[in-house]
């Protein structure tokens, strides 16, 4: 199958042919349909100094992806070949303390497809049953689904920011989180506003430091 892959430590994304995966037990193979690119998978690119210091290549980068069930492994049920689907792209061990007690969204041993394991910009990609979330019975579009994970970062922020506006930032800009409408903790600092497609360094910088004390495990 064809893949985007980062084939090395040095700037630059390479398209070629990779083997296509197999579902093992418990996974499903999924065509993808349509993919997102996160500021995550430009760090990979260009293969800035988060990057380098992640990032262990030949990796198939992408993890903001929907796209249509093609085979299922041992055990899986609930879902089958021919259902759309999206996932959640971090996959969690299971087995930790944290996900034993219900917190696998602290697992210390999280791979994030894209980043700690081949992703989806390709043909195909593999993933647990348990990441996968059907899109409501084919009813939203592949295109809308590939959008779930930057969603998802938006919508949890502002679910779990609370209510005191001296507290919290308004993020609206182009990145697809922000047209959102995140909203971030601004931990004591001032309220700052993002425009559309306008930026200035200072403030990008402002962002992007709170961002990596908000998700230290993934930067974009
Ligand atoms: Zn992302
Ligand atoms: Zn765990």
């Amino acid at each position: 199958m064809q893949a985007i892959v980062k084939e090395k430590r040095a700037p630059g994304l390479t398209v070629k042919s990779v083997p296509k995966p197999a579902p093992g037990p418990g996974e499903v193979l999924i065509a993808v349909r349509h993919a997102g690119v996160c500021g995550t998978d430009l760090h990979i690119a260009d293969w800035n100094p988060w990057a380098q210091g992640r990032i262990k290549p030949p990796i198939v980068v992408g993890h903001e992806f929907a796209g249509e069930i093609e085979s299922v492994g041992d055990g899986v049920t609930g879902l089958r070949a021919g259902h759309l689907v999206t996932a959640e792209g971090h996959i969690v061990c299971g087995h930790c303390l944290q996900c034993r007690t219900g917190n696998s969204h602290i697992c210390q041993n999280t791979r994030i497809i894209g980043v700690d394991r081949d992703g989806a910009f390709a043909e195909y990609i593999t993933m647990p049953a348990t990441n996968v979330l059907t899109l409501d019975g084919g009813t939203i579009p592949t295109e809308v689904g590939a959008i779930m994970d930057p969603m998802g970062n938006a919508f949890h922020t502002v679910l779990t920011g609370g209510r005191d506006s001296r507290q919290h930032r308004f993020h609206c800009g182009v990145r697809t989180d922000r047209l959102f409408c995140g909203r971030h903790r601004a931990r004591g600092r001032r309220d700052e506003g993002h425009r559309l497609g306008c930026e200035s360094q200072a403030s990008r910088a402002r962002r992007h430091n709170g961002r990596a004390r908000h998700d230290q495990r993934k930067q974009g």
